[in-house]
């Protein structure tokens, strides 16, 4: 599908975007709110990315670069799989520290991520399960931001550090990416997270 996309970008090839309508209205029907058709799954960028505009100012992440970052991928993604969000540490629990040899921490990121945009509740859609096993580790002394015991719903994610993130520039961000979406198209980065106590940020995975 992606090839679709990149040659979408040039508008004024008209009749690239007829053939490219066509085949998305065929794939994933039309969006319920504006009648093009969606681009994805259940997703419609241009609903979509406006939904996503109007929260820009709702959060940050405290850097200008990683703000960017985040929001671009929020106006271009074609379905949930290109979607980044900023995750606040402060909705992960059950922080484990890697095993040793190992580079990635386990969490539970407490709000799952974002499936679809619900447009008459102009509300995200978010995919998690209920936490069953999880309890028994937060009273692991080794963990941080254990988990609460009125907390029940929650997706196992993964965390890893971006190497030396306090000058953390946008090319270094999209090289990221790029390298990611070419290795591992399976797995998606969901977002982008900063322990508060070490300052650096870190890549958020499914687990
Ligand atoms: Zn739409």
């Amino acid at each position: 599908m992606k090839d679709f996309f990149e040659e979408n970008d040039d508008e004024s090839d008209y009749i690239n975007n007829e053939i490219v309508n066509d085949l998305l209205k065929e794939e994933f029907g039309l969006c319920f709110q504006c009648n093009r058709p969606n681009t994805g799954e259940n997703w419609c960028k241009v609903c979509n990315s406006e939904k996503f505009r109007q929260d820009f100012d709702k959060w940050t992440s405290g850097n200008e670069n990683i703000d960017k970052f985040i929001q671009e991928a929020q106006l271009n993604a074609n379905n949930n799989f290109e979607l980044l969000e900023w995750i606040p540490y402060n909705r992960l629990r059950n922080i484990k520290l890697p095993a040793q040899g190992e580079f990635v921490y386990y969490a539970i990121w407490l709000d799952g991520w974002i499936d679809h945009l619900d447009y008459e509740k102009q509300e995200w859609r978010r995919i998690f399960n209920k936490l069953e096993q999880a309890y028994n580790i937060a009273n692991d002394p080794n963990i941080r931001n254990p988990l609460q015991s009125n907390e029940n719903y929650g997706q196992p994610v993964a965390l890893k550090n971006l190497s030396d993130s306090s000058d953390i520039n946008y090319d270094f961000l999209n090289e990221y990416k790029e390298w990611w979406s070419n290795d591992s198209y399976l797995i998606p980065l969901l977002g982008i997270t900063q322990d508060p106590d070490k300052s650096n940020y870190m890549i958020v995975t499914p687990w």
